[in-house]
């Protein structure tokens, strides 16, 4: 099947019955919910770029099964100027959500891609899971699939350093083992995207959080997220129907965050990936290169994300007329370092990207996984930088309704700047209250803090990769300079 259309997508979203929870209440058609509908929406305006003729060469590839027209972001890149094409589609649908929803479809998509070709490492001990991974990949690929997936583990307590804590009765693990699959049970963090997918994935970060003696909690596999005994929580909804004049972000692009329950939920055996080898799991990362893939994604998203909050600081200070001011020009100055340095990361990445093991064109991973660790104190600031720019200018915000009222004339009057009407002023000014104030724009920083796990991990992840020897080696030679002392 070529790709699919928005309304595709969205019919496939009300035909699968799934149990979303949000506010004490099952959400029986998240296209048609107030709190949902509209990030179902922002999903299938995605897809309905992959259809739009003139965008069709950027956005799609020809399917190797069928020849059919097939999300770009699916590509198993074997050259550089394939890593390149895949930027540039996903920083096309990067920019159509002002980098505002990372867990579009292409970050799940590049993590599949990235397995199916490395797929011999699932097969360790059992082929079949080889086998499943690699046509588990053909099956989204072909059917346009959205995924959601959840990697971290409930705990109940956080009293040991570097590796999950984890226990029966909280944790995900499986509980036993059929003829039709295995039944799994237990807890699981944090499903963005869940109401919106078509089906679920469950594996493990980069970093090895599974210890000896954790083997029915190491798991990957993928359902649909209609599997009966599968329920998502949700978080309390950023859109709650307000104009998008004075929402413009949360009344757009709510992914939506969940916590997901699996009540003996029974997975098929053609549906797991990897089953109770600890050593398995915790080497995926580093065997596999999933996470290069996926930072790649992610950088491209971050890209997007630097670009829209320095367009809006421009307009902040020219509206204001600060634009001028030295530490107006220092702030905005930082925020154009950090949008370069974003942008060379992933050109450094590309330029250095190598074929691995697998014959895959992976991105350079210190470059590619810099950006991640990089993004995690880099977006915070950003955010702090606009509101040391803009100040009591967020709460100068009347809403449409107050632009309509009788207070009118003196908005027109009063707010008005010498560089800009009143009405324009609010209109940027509700944008920026909401990247900056509100709770999506808290919750943006949130997960730019945390999407990639918590800062130690992130900081142990580089320290992995980075080539330490050479380094070190360099300052070696320069104290073997006075040797006989
Ligand atoms: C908005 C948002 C969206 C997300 N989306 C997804 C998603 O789509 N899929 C997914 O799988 N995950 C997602 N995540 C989850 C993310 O992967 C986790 O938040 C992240 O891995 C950190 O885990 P945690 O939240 O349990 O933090 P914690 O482990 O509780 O860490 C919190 C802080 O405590 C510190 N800490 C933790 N344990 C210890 C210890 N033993 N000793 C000392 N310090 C410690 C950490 O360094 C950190 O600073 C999302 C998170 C957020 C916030």
């Amino acid at each position: 099947m070529p790709v699919r259309t928005g309304r595709q997508y969205l019919e496939g979203l009300r035909t699968q019955e799934r149990q979303i929870w949000l506010g004490g209440e099952r959400v029986r058609d998240v296209t048609e919910h107030t709190s949902l509908g509209s990030g179902a929406q922002a999903i299938a305006s995605l897809y309905d770029m992959q259809c739009e003729p003139d965008l069709r060469e950027i956005m799609t590839y020809r399917s190797p099964a069928t020849g059919e027209p097939v999300g770009l972001s699916f590509i198993i890149p074997r050259t550089q100027e394939d890593l390149v094409r895949r930027r540039e589609m996903m920083l096309r649908w990067a920019r159509a959500t002002c980098g505002m929803m990372g867990r579009s479809p292409d970050f799940m998509n590049v993590t599949f891609a990235a397995w199916a070709a490395s797929a011999d490492y699932f097969g360790r001990g059992r082929p079949q899971f080889a086998d499943n991974m690699r046509r588990y990949y053909e099956y989204v690929r072909e059917n346009d699939l959205v995924l959601t997936h959840s990697l971290i583990n409930l705990q109940r307590s956080r009293n040991v350093s570097g590796v999950y804590n984890l226990k029966e009765g909280t944790a995900l693990h499986c509980v036993r083992e059929t003829d039709a699959g295995i039944v799994v049970r237990g807890a699981r963090i944090l499903a963005t995207l869940g109401p919106f997918a078509d089906e679920i994935a469950v594996y493990s970060p980069r970093v090895p959080l599974h210890a000896e003696g954790h083997n029915p909690f190491a798991l990957n596999f993928a359902i649909p997220c209609g599997t009966k005994g599968v329920r998502f929580l949700c978080r309390d909804g950023f859109d709650q129907g307000r104009s998008s004049f004075d929402y413009p972000l949360s009344s757009r692009f709510d992914e939506m965050d969940c916590v997901v329950f699996f009540d003996d939920v029974l997975v098929p055996w053609e549906r797991v990936f990897l089953l109770g080898d600890v050593e398995l799991l915790n080497r995926t990362g580093v065997e596999t290169n999933f996470s290069a893939h996926s930072a790649h994604q992610g950088a491209v998203k971050n890209l997007a994300k630097c670009e829209f909050v320095l367009g809006v600081a421009l307009l902040m200070t020219e509206t204001l007329g600060n634009s001028q001011v030295p530490h107006t020009e220092s702030y905005v100055g930082e925020l154009m370092l950090t949008t370069s340095l974003m942008k060379a990361c992933i050109r450094g990445a590309e330029a250095d990207a190598k074929v691995d093991k697998w014959g895959v064109m992976c991105p350079d991973p210190v470059m590619i996984e810099s950006s991640r660790n990089l993004f995690m104190t880099a977006y915070p600031r950003m955010i702090e930088i606009l509101h040391l720019l803009g100040s009591s200018s967020f709460m100068i915000t009347p809403s449409k309704a107050d632009l309509e009222g009788s207070l009118a004339p003196d908005i027109g009057q009063y707010l008005a700047t010498d560089n800009s009407t009143a009405h324009d002023r609010v209109r940027l000014f509700r944008l920026a209250s909401d990247l900056a104030i509100s709770s999506f724009g808290n919750r943006q920083v949130l997960y730019e803090r945390f999407y990639a796990s918590d800062p130690l991990s992130r900081a142990r992840a580089l320290a992995a990769l980075y080539p330490k020897t050479e380094t070190k080696e360099r300052v070696l030679a320069f104290l073997r300079r006075d040797e006989d002392f």
